[in-house]
């Protein structure tokens, strides 16, 4: 018996086990999605508006849930009924309205669950280490390909300097704070990001 031959494909079996913890991650989401009173859709887009200081429009905001806009536009209006969202004119164009979180908007995005916590939290830190190059690696390959969203991920980053120093313990730079990276350090939605 050789498991070589009887075993389903690799890539198949590991996404059935991705399917596995996405689903689990997704169910929590909606536990505390329920629990604080939004829709999905609601929670994930007042979690992006929150941590946009500046503001953000709706199209991102719809790219990011994945949703279309005119969904995005019903769940941003739930969320101005629950004064967690406001919108205002847009500093750089006054035509245009950007979404901002309120006081109280931001407090609930703040105090939200890590919904994939339980998924990782019994790995070690070198294997937490080596699952986030992982995952940013998928992301930016998805991002590539136009299916998902512009990520604000270091490796999109136009203050990354990617492997300057191999061979170290921190082979990477962040031009912007003047420091060097390990990949433990690789930021997945970092605030200050600037699109490469
Ligand atoms: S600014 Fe943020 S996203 Fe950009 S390289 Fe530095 S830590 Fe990474």
């Amino acid at each position: 018996m050789n498991f070589d031959t009887i075993s389903e494909p690799l890539a198949r079996r590991l996404a059935d086990g991705l399917t596995r913890l996405a689903a689990v991650a997704r169910q929590l989401d909606w536990q505390a999605a329920e629990a604080a009173g939004l829709s999905p859709t609601q929670a994930d887009i007042l979690r992006f508006v929150a941590g946009r200081a500046g503001g953000t429009r709706l199209t991102a905001a719809a790219a990011h849930a994945g949703v279309r806009k005119a969904t995005a536009s019903d769940a941003v209006a739930s969320l101005e009924r629950k004064t967690l969202v406001r919108k205002s004119a847009d500093t750089q164009d006054g035509r245009a309205v950007v979404l901002k979180a309120t006081a109280k908007g931001r407090q609930v995005a703040e105090a939200w669950p890590a919904s994939f916590s339980p998924v990782v939290e019994g790995l070690s830190a070198d294997e937490q280490a080596l699952l986030l190059g992982l995952v940013i690696k998928m992301i930016r390959q998805l991002q590539q390909r136009g299916l998902i969203a512009p990520q604000r991920t270091c490796v999109t980053c136009r203050h990354f300097r990617e492997n300057v120093a191999p061979g170290s313990d921190r082979p990477h730079f962040c031009a912007l704070v003047k420091a060097p990276m390990a990949d433990r350090h690789l930021r997945v939605d970092c605030p200050e990001h600037e699109a490469a």
